[in-house]
């Protein structure tokens, strides 16, 4: 959804027609570099009045979007409702009305503000047209400027995810060409489809401009927004969506100061000077203030997620993973809706909070929302959960370049604010912190709620079982049909519905059929990952059906959030138990948890002098790609019982059968470092533990794991290199390292487990281990001739393996040196743990 029907006809068709031409502006970058010649000529016959005038010999990018945007535009909507957009491509360079400077500012002030307008045309180098991968461009060391290698992002659209590379085809043409054919196809069955549907007296703007949100979002992510930087690292689609919010934030905001639109048009003319003539470095702290960052905060997620009781938990901890990012969105989009703003402006949701890019006079009403946030939080889980709101002010200055700094400033606040957490709540009269729930005698331990007990369950609260029936939808549903309307008031929250509800966020959960289509601005795809696959089989099935009758799952939004879960059939998820039980060795769980490493640091200083707000959206968006959509992507391949129990914005958690969990964590990590181009300064440090058994409670090995991951993060190197480890229980390995230990561990099980040697062979490298620890501590020689010896009757005793006992010696000591490989001690346990019966 785009703006939620919130707000009066007259209002609106203006809205859409910003909306649609911030979006759209650049397109023509896109159409231009295919070098299609006869569009070419099209373009050049019908343009010529505009390119000319501009001095120019062939048509510009703006003409080529202009001309393009006149193709899929549905007849009425362009005749009528829609028909400035063309307009606002067209003159997003030169604007004369107040609309085309809103997008002409706005675009000027997405790019960083001082940047060079050069044309480019067909003699540019093909290098230039593919975009850098920004996080090839993070550097945290101020002394290494400028030493990344370039790695380029291949031309597909956003869910075909190939690794960046340092070299690029040398055809760019070729691949704008495929993408833009696929694109275009696609927004040309949009077309049909509502001049089909104008025929009749139904239409729906908000669906038109939804779908079209969403190609754009899919088919430009990989596509530089102009090779004229020094260095093309932004996404044309963060650049597009950038300008769209700025656009609508100057609208909201000159309209609040300004009630002539002259006068308007006057602020946005001296904006564009400022920004022409002055190359951005004339810009002052303090000028024109006309917008505001703002975060939402959730904190206490960890006790709340997990404090789960055992019966559904795998359900319930899944619902309560996706409600804490689901509130977040709700709160963001309500918002949104309340202050009748788009929803490009929710400029980033993801680990645990948002930003929205604002008016400046958001910022005083911000107080007002906290109250209403806090007041519904607190009914609904009585002061485990809370989303703090905060924000400031941002000028031109901020804008141009300086952008890393809002996102710094906005979070300095939000952790002072945490320290008087539910302070507008305990100053509410109406809401005490002493109220009659407290008086239950026999209340939820989890959400403190009174119990109803049931003869088969005499602890049954039935607004904790909501979450179970709430998780077991989310994995068996393709979407979420959602509908804004009216907030309710609720005396207490029965399900985790009502919570939405009390936000005006009506919710549903159904499935993909061929016969109904869903509306496209009310849907919301779950797992992207699995409808793509289902949607493979049906097409395999059956191939006969027209095209524009299709489902197009590229018009749909979809959540960046993974939701993974194994199946046992069709309609069945696994148990705790059958997946504990399908471990080799023991059978209980294991969970791992990780986060990227240096995060803030990243965003804050990883971008160095250029943080504009499009590079920063770039780079965050990349992130959520990653530990979205491609992070479900990568647990499913990998065809274990493995439970993504959350994994979004740059962290998650999985829980599975431990023995595939520590292989796994290194795919991860692997294809982390690949999709992050092997940048030294982008990694991923990880915690891992396993289940003493299988029904031991989640929340207690969650929180262990928890805290060897914040150890893997104090982990360092002899060369002083921190971070980048796994911490494997108590044990920590630097992923340079990792490989090593798991083939030392695969050494051990072959020669136990398929060649029958004794298992005295673990007990031997525990004991070479302990003589090690104890040399340590009383400081004398390390005898390492004693491990040897054992080995040696080892290989007495099986002459057949002997070739395979002597690579284990090597492995554990290394005789030139007589020392012991670190991680001996890790690959024996490893090894027991998996042989044991
Ligand atoms: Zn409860």
């Amino acid at each position: 959804m785009i703006f939620y029907n919130a707000h009066q006809t007259e209002d609106k068709i203006l809205d859409y027609n910003i909306f649609l031409g911030a979006i759209l502006h650049d397109i023509g970058k896109f159409y231009m570099r295919t070098e299609n010649s006869e569009a070419k000529t099209t373009i050049s016959r019908e343009y010529d009045v505009f390119f000319k005038e501009a001095g120019k010999h062939a048509p510009r990018h703006e003409d080529w979007g202009a001309y393009y945007v006149q193709q899929i535009l549905p007849e009425r909507f362009k005749k009528e409702i829609l028909k400035d957009v063309t307009n606002l491509v067209l003159h997003h360079h030169k604007p004369s009305s107040y609309s085309q400077y809103l997008i002409s500012v706005a675009d000027k002030i997405s790019a960083s503000v001082d940047r060079k307008d050069i044309e480019e045309d067909d003699t540019s180098a093909d290098k230039s047209k593919y975009l850098i991968s920004i996080l090839s461009q993070i550097c945290l060391d101020k002394n290494e400027k400028n030493s990344r290698k370039t790695y380029y992002k291949n031309l597909t659209k956003r869910y075909e995810i190939k690794y960046p590379t340092d070299s690029f085809n040398s055809n760019a043409r070729n691949d704008y060409q495929n993408l833009w054919e696929d694109f275009s196809k696609k927004a040309l069955i949009l077309k049909n489809k509502f001049e089909k549907s104008l025929n009749g007296i139904h239409f729906d703007l908000e669906e038109y401009v939804s779908a079209i949100y969403n190609l754009i979002r899919i088919y430009t992510y990989n596509i530089p927004s102009a090779f004229y930087y020094s260095k093309p690292d932004i996404s044309l689609w963060a650049h597009s969506k950038s300008t769209a919010a700025i656009a609508f934030c100057l609208d909201r905001q000159l309209k609040k100061e300004f009630s002539q639109e002259n006068e308007r048009v006057r602020v946005l003319e001296s904006i564009n000077t400022k920004i022409l003539s002055g190359r951005g470095s004339s810009i002052k702290k303090g000028e024109f203030p006309y917008f505001c960052l703002v975060k939402g905060d959730i904190s206490g997620i960890q006790d709340f997620v997990f404090d789960t009781k055992m019966d559904g938990a795998l359900k319930a901890l899944k619902a309560k993973s996706f409600y804490i990012s689901f509130l977040l969105d709700t709160v963001a989009r309500f918002i949104l809706k309340k202050e009748n703003m788009p929803i490009c402006n929710l400029i980033f949701n993801g680990g645990g909070h948002f930003y929205l890019l604002m008016p400046a006079y958001f910022a005083e009403k911000v107080e007002d929302y906290q109250k209403e946030i806090d007041k519904l939080l607190f009914k609904a889980h009585r002061g485990s959960i809370s989303i703090l709101l905060e924000t400031d002010i941002v000028d031109l200055y901020d804008f141009s370049g300086n952008f890393g700094d809002c996102f710094d400033r906005v979070s300095s606040k939000i952790y002072r604010k945490k320290i008087s957490k539910f302070r507008n709540v305990i100053e509410n009269q109406e809401l005490k912190f002493f109220e009659p729930y407290e008086d239950y005698e026999q209340k939820c331990p989890h959400c403190h709620r009174a119990l109803r007990p049931k003869e088969d369950d005499p602890d049954f609260c039935p607004f904790c079982e909501s979450f179970v029936e709430f998780g077991e939808k989310l994995m068996k549903s393709d979407f979420i049909k959602e509908s804004w309307g009216e907030q309710i008031e609720f005396s207490d929250f029965k399900n985790i519905e009502d919570i939405f509800e009390a936000f005006g966020r009506k919710i549903e959960f159904s499935n993909y059929s061929e016969k109904v289509i869903n509306p496209v601005n009310n849907t919301i795809v779950i797992d992207r990952n699995r409808l793509e696959k289902l949607l493979e089989k049906n097409n395999n099935l059956e191939n006969r059906k027209k095209s524009d009758d299709k489902f197009e799952i590229d018009f749909y939004e979809a959540l960046d959030i993974s939701t993974h879960a194994p199946f046992k059939d069709e309609n069945n998820l696994k148990t705790i138990d059958e997946i504990s039980n399908s471990s080799k060795g023991i059978k209980t769980w294991g969970i791992v948890r990780g986060d990227v490493d240096n995060l803030g640091k990243i965003f804050k200083e990883g971008l160095g002098k250029d943080s504009s707000i499009s590079r920063v959206m770039t780079l965050s968006e990349e992130f959520s790609l990653f530990f979205g959509y491609y992070f479900n992507r990568l647990v499913s391949e990998q065809q274990s019982n493995i439970v993504v129990i959350y994994a979004g914005g740059d962290d998650f958690c999985i829980l599975g059968q431990w023995d595939v969990l520590p292989h796994t964590a290194h795919k991860i990590y692997t294809e982390f470092r690949s999709f992050s181009c092997h940048n030294p300064d982008i990694t991923l440090s990880m915690g891992f533990e396993i289940a003493p058994d299988k029904k031991y409670p989640i929340y207690r090995v969650a929180i262990v794991c928890g805290e060897h991951l914040d150890k893997a993060k104090e982990y360092q190197r002899e060369d002083g290199r921190k971070k980048d480890c796994f911490a494997f229980g108590g044990n920590f390995v630097g992923w340079e390292d990792y490989e090593d230990v798991e083939k030392l561990k695969e050494a051990i099980t072959d020669l136990i487990g398929s060649k029958n040697v004794s298992k005295a062979l673990i007990n031997g490298i525990y004991a070479v281990c302990n003589l090690k620890k104890m040399t340590q501590t009383q400081e004398e020689i390390f005898k390492s001739w004693r491990f040897v010896y054992f080995m040696a009757r080892l290989k007495e005793r099986y002459k057949k393996y002997s070739k395979d006992l002597e690579d284990v010696l090597q492995k554990i000591i290394d005789k030139k040196s007589n020392s012991l490989y670190k991680h001996s001690y890790l690959a024996a346990r490893w090894a027991e743990l998996e042989l044991r019966r």
